[in-house]
């Protein structure tokens, strides 16, 4: 298809603003998906995505669309909700030259609407904005249009309204996206260069790479080339999907389609890097790759250690689908043989491990999730700390933590309550701005620390659930941070120390120790609990001693109970964890390390 006749556009929406019902609607009346194929969601394939109602892998879908009596394709390309994956939203962006700009008529603007009209103004997209769910009764069309409208300086009158559950509006809406959206430009002659903004690992087929083809042509059985490793692989099979995968001789200027190259590991095709040809090829990339970088860690410990083997195959497999998800063999005192995992943010690390439970069927304890800390020695040296218990000790100049700028979304009435938390979290207010009488835009920058730490149900329960929040990455700072260790009996249980900001750290301490002194049962000797910092102690509990013989209660007696007796104490100690000379059951750990 020549570049003129394609339009590439994408949706975005804050959750359940109706980015899939639409989609749907737009496969259904362009007849890509037949009447009796439709089931809701169609693009939203993988199985948790479907339960949770969030999209997490971005598909793209090529549609026939005739407007004044011309057939044009459309290339639909579905952009990852969530802000744990934000580089991937920002390629799919980069991926198109328009976007649909979808607000729920009954809601209005929410952080992610904005978040995500963001990185589309960044990518210079043409913005159609539209209102869905026009049908509800509780729909109040002009005043969100106002706000729509003011928020990206249009006409009221040109925002669109349409219902996705009935389809009213949705042709209108396919034709002002012929309309507005700019046909792709690129140098057909020039050797070709294609964007990749998605890759997904197939079990039958290998990793199927979605690609924008932004310069010349890449045809079948070609020799091409990732130009962020120079690794060249053959194109077995290129295509379209419509929207199954459908192959083709090759695909042109402006185009989208997926490659096929056998390779069974993602990371050898990474969103953002451009294909070029091996030979030939171009000398510049496109701009904008960036390696995925994890933001926080985790470590995953199998309940029953005999699960390691498992785990760590189940890792490799997941890993083959997902660039971002990095692990490493780790050891705990307290909770045996796992592994440090590496996430995009909270819902990836979520999503990993309900995978983990689910599909692979392990039984896993994961300890509190923490954010990645730059650490500068007085000597100059440099430490990247992604586990507190390997914080570097002797004298620190300076530690830093990465920062995020935050968006929130609420009615008027809770200013005050979200002031009030982002202060207790380390927030910096950087404005404020109302949308209309009664809904309010604030922006902070947040430790990341402070939002992966139950920020998101802290708003949720200040604003009765009528705050929305969205945040990317913006750097870091220097702070006040330090490690709080817990010692047992003066031994360290390493699952849970934790970097903490100093004003912080005896709150931590004194919980922390708390929770222990619940869980731990007594021994034959008096256990301290301490909290420190360093060699100085924050906090103390005490496990007091008692004296526990099994056998004095069978004096004498019969020597095949007395046998039997000590078979069941060690039974019960196979589950028993050595701290030092403490023996603590794994089942203390594991609900210490269970947030409350
Ligand atoms: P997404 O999270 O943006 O993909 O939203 P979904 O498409 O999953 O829609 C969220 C909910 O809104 C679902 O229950 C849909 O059935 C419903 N919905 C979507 N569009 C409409 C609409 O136009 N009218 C009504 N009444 N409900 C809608
Ligand atoms: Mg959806």
């Amino acid at each position: 298809t020549e570049p003129a006749l394609i339009r590439n556009f994408c949706i975005i929406a804050h959750i359940d603003h109706g980015k899939s019902t639409l989609a749907d609607r737009m496969l259904q009346l362009t007849g890509v998906v037949e009447q009796r194929q439709m089931r809701a969601q169609y693009l939203d394939r993988m199985d948790i995505e479907r339960e949770r109602g969030i999209t997490i892998k971005s598909q793209a879908v090529r549609m026939p669309w005739a407007s004044d009596g011309t057939p044009h394709v459309l290339n639909m390309i579905d952009t990852p909700g969530h802000v744990d994956f934000t580089y991937e939203v920002s390629r799919s962006l980069a991926a198109c030259e328009g976007c649909i700009l979808l607000v729920d008529a009954a809601q209005g603007i929410e952080a992610q609407t904005l978040a995500n009209l963001y990185l589309a103004m960044e990518n210079d997209l043409t913005i159609i904005p539209v209102l869905n769910k026009i049908d509800l009764p509780a729909a109040q069309p002009d005043k969100f249009a106002a706000e729509l409208a003011h928020l990206i300086g249009c006409d009221p009158d040109d925002v669109l309204r349409v219902s996705a559950k009935t389809g009213d509006g949705v042709p209108e809406l396919l034709d002002e996206v012929i309309r507005q959206v700019p046909a792709p430009v690129g140098d057909a002659d020039a050797p070709a260069r294609a964007m990749i903004f998605d890759s997904v690992y197939d079990a039958y087929r290998g990793v199927v790479t979605y690609v924008k083809v932004v310069d010349g042509r890449l045809g079948r059985r070609e020799r091409i080339q990732m130009m962020s490793t120079g690794a060249t692989h053959e194109l077995l099979e290129i295509g379209v999907n419509s929207p199954e995968m459908t192959p083709s001789d090759g695909i042109a200027v402006g185009e989208v389609g997926y490659l096929i190259t056998g390779v069974k590991d993602v990371r050898q095709s990474k969103v953002g890097d451009t294909v070029t040809w091996q030979r030939n090829g171009a000398t510049e990339p496109l701009g904008g790759y960036k390696d995925p970088r994890p933001m926080v860690f985790s470590g995953l410990y199998p309940i029953d250690g005999s699960d390691y083997p498992a785990l760590r195959d189940a890792l490799e497999k997941l890993q083959l689908n997902d660039a971002a998800l990095v692990y490493e063999p780790e050891t705990s005192v307290a909770l045996g043989f796992g592994f440090r995992v590496g996430f995009l943010g909270l819902l990836h690390l979520e999503v990993i491990r309900e995978r983990l439970e689910r599909e692979f069927g392990l039984d896993l304890i994961a300890t509190a999730p923490n954010v990645v800390y730059q650490v500068t020695m007085e000597d100059g040296s440099e430490h990247t700390v992604t586990n507190p218990s390997e914080f570097p000790v002797g004298k620190i100049a300076e530690v830093r933590e990465p920062v995020v700028r935050a968006t929130l979304i609420a009615p008027t009435e809770f200013i005050g309550a979200i002031m009030e938390l982002c202060q207790a979290r380390r927030g910096a207010m950087q404005g404020m701005d109302y949308l209309s009488e009664e809904r309010v835009e604030l922006r902070y920058t947040l430790p990341l620390a402070e939002i992966v730490f139950d920020f998101f149900d802290a708003l949720k329960s200040k604003t009765r659930g009528y705050a929305s929040l969205d945040y990317e990455p913006t750097g870091e700072q220097a702070a006040a941070l330090v490690k709080v260790d817990i010692l047992l009996h003066g031994d360290k249980v390493d699952a849970f120390s934790a970097i903490v900001h100093k004003d912080k750290a005896y709150a931590y301490g004194v919980k922390m120790a708390g929770k222990l002194r619940e869980l731990i049962p007594r021994q034959q000797f008096e256990v301290p609990i301490q909290a420190a910092i360093g060699s100085r102690v924050i906090a103390r509990e005490t496990v007091r001693a008692i004296r526990k013989d099994v056998l004095s209660k069978c004096y004498g007696g019969d020597i095949s109970r007395k046998r039997k007796l000590l078979e069941k104490q060690k039974e019960g100690k196979k589950r028993m964890k050595m701290v030092g000379r403490v023996e603590v059951p794994q089942e203390a750990f594991i609900a210490a390390l269970s947030s409350d």
